[in-house]
């Protein structure tokens, strides 16, 4: 169901598998995506599901329109935020969402400021460098200082299965390095992503990047390993939590 990478007394983060859920074959079973074909009574049944797993109301998750670009919101409240590929909350109670299959689900924390953040870094999220842009967002706006912020990146599809089409490969190449290339055919996108972080100010050792490749392992949704592509999506979650004063 859920497998947390960091809990304080303020902050949970971690990253959802398919399993524990209610949906059936191809969307099985924690499918958390309503837009991916699946049956919508489903996909709400394993929102609450997972919000009893969390211990919160499901009333405080966060949701993202994705449409792969380089778009930050600040929130303050729950629902869905359209057409953006980031969110930022400094709201106690709230829950940050990022949907992936395949894409990089990250996560963003600041301990200082309690800010949290998610992104979704797909090539062209990453293309655009929304990692590094919501670094520098949160020092804009948030007063965070890099050497603080802990990031997380989740499971995603790895160098050795991310196979991509040779324009693409030469628009990576002229507009960051041969380096993200692997192969001369594929694309190592967590390596960009984490450059991206470091190139800002992001401590190496306050980057977390998970070596789970979900196309080849069976507990995630793959959009490109799926049959027609039909999948579910699993969830990137930040959550900061009521945190009692007296
Ligand atoms: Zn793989």
């Amino acid at each position: 169901m859920f497998q947390k990478v960091l809990e304080t007394k303020t902050v949970v983060a971690g990253f959802t598998n398919r399993w524990g859920g209610v949906s059936e074959s191809p969307y099985d079973t924690l499918n958390l995506a309503l837009h991916v074909g699946d049956k919508r009574e489903d996909v709400l049944e394993n929102r609450r599901l997972l919000a009893k797993e969390l211990g919160v109301d499901q009333e405080n998750f966060v949701w993202m329109n994705q449409v792969h670009s380089d778009k930050i919101a600040s929130v303050a409240q729950s629902g869905e935020s359209l057409g953006t590929d980031g969110l930022i909350t400094v709201q106690p109670g709230l829950a940050l969402m990022v949907l992936v299959a395949d894409c990089i689900p990250i996560l963003f924390y600041d301990p200082r400021q309690k800010v949290i953040a998610v992104a979704h870094a797909g090539r062209e999220g990453s293309f655009l460098n929304i990692a590094g842009k919501m670094i520098l967002k949160l020092q804009k706006e948030y007063n965070s200082n890099t050497q603080d912020i802990q990031v997380f990146l989740g499971p995603s599809i790895q160098k050795d299965c991310y196979r991509i089409d040779q324009n693409t490969i030469q628009r990576f190449e002229k507009r960051w390095s041969k380096k993200y290339i692997y192969n001369e055919t594929n694309l190592d996108l967590p390596l960009l992503n984490q450059d991206q972080l470091l190139k800002v100010g992001v401590k190496k050792e306050n980057i977390f990047v998970s070596k789970t490749c979900n196309h080849c392992d069976q507990n995630y949704f793959s959009y490109r390993r799926a049959e027609n592509n039909q999948t579910g999506r699993f969830a990137g979650i930040v959550l900061l939590k009521y945190v009692s004063t007296n």
